[in-house]
């Protein structure tokens, strides 16, 4: 996010150096919705490369293990389940529905607990990733998208091209969006932008905290190990799947009973595994409601964890859209 600052004060400078250069063209440059920068480029590919990689490392080392006769105790399960769940709340109810659509209001408190959770799940910068996002919802599957998994050629083999490239193969070629356009509202917060700043002590403490727990319950080097294993790899190779599905298989398979605009689709298979985001055709038709379940059958445990923080009194204003607006919006055909 440092970098993406940069760009502010970069502007500055050429405006002092260049009598010639005026507000009006600062602004427009300001307002450029993506940064052209390599060096930008070079830190993104490190970070998704690294992340895919070591995920997947510790995913092949976790299956090989037990494959060599190596038990699970409840220890490693409980913590590799809980920080599933609470991380992955921290991405859908906070950096999702919270910051990205400000589908619901929080007290500051729980405001930076939600982005400090989200951070851990180790996808990028929380100011960096809602500016992302907001480009997703400004473009999806129309030119600019980062991550369509359309238009990338026809037939079978154009689909599975598509898929591959909308769950994993953009995180190394897009363009980053200018957080000054998509998330200046972030940006100007302090407490936030800090917060957002602090990135990678957030996805550090997210491999501490497990691998502390596994050592400190079963009293061991080895529980630590453990814990590192599967509260950390394992986890975030299965969290980072279970986004990368919504960004390629629910623009792909599944049902579209509503008008969106793009070809998002609904997952009941996905419901569970992504804590909600699966419907993900309600979402992209009711972008700023807190509910992606909007039936009674659509499990959606990230709105069911909103209203539960509702009902304490920590977060208020939950948006849902009305039946009215659900029917005006139903296909027909
Ligand atoms: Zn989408
Ligand atoms: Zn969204």
């Amino acid at each position: 996010m440092e970098v993406l600052n940069s760009q502010i004060p970069e502007i500055s400078m050429v405006a002092s150096a260049d009598n010639s250069y005026t507000e009006t063209q600062a602004k427009v440059k300001r307002q450029k919705k993506t940064v052209t920068s390599s060096y930008l480029k070079t830190l993104q590919q490190i970070h998704a490369l690294t992340v895919g990689l070591v995920s997947c490392l510790g995913f092949v080392i976790a299956v090989a293990l037990l494959l060599a006769g190596n038990t699970l105790s409840p220890i490693e399960i409980g913590t590799y389940l809980a920080l599933t769940v609470i991380i992955g709340i921290g991405t859908t109810a906070g950096f999702h529905r919270h910051f990205t659509h400000k589908s619901f209001q929080a007290a500051m408190p729980v405001r930076v607990v939600l982005a400090v959770l989200g951070s851990m799940a180790a996808q990028g910068p929380l100011i960096f990733w809602v500016a992302l996002h907001r480009l997703h919802h400004e473009h999806s599957d129309r030119p600019g998208d980062p991550h369509s998994p359309h238009f990338h050629g026809k037939g079978f083999f154009g689909m599975l091209r598509g898929l591959w490239h909308a769950h994993f193969a953009w995180t190394i070629d897009y363009d980053a969006p200018n957080a000054t356009y998509y998330a200046n509202d972030l940006l100007r917060d302090k407490i936030l932008s800090k917060v957002s700043q602090m990135y990678f002590l957030w996805v550090f403490l997210g491999f501490l905290i497990p691998t502390v727990a596994g050592g400190f319950l079963r009293g061991s080097w080895t529980g630590a190990f453990y814990g590192f294993l599967w509260g950390g790899l394992v986890r975030l190779f299965f969290w980072h799947n279970m986004v990368w599905c919504i960004t390629s298989v629910a623009h792909v398979f599944g049902s579209r009973p509503l008008e969106s605009h793009d070809m998002s689709t609904n997952n009941f298979l996905l419901a569970i595994p992504t804590l909600g985001e699966s419907w993900h055709n309600n979402h992209h038709a009711f972008p700023n409601s807190a509910m992606a379940g909007l039936k009674w059958w659509q499990i959606d445990p990230s709105g069911w964890v909103i209203r539960a923080l509702e009902n304490l009194g920590l977060v208020w204003d939950v948006k849902t859209p009305t039946a009215r607006m659900m029917e005006a919006k139903t296909r027909t055909a």
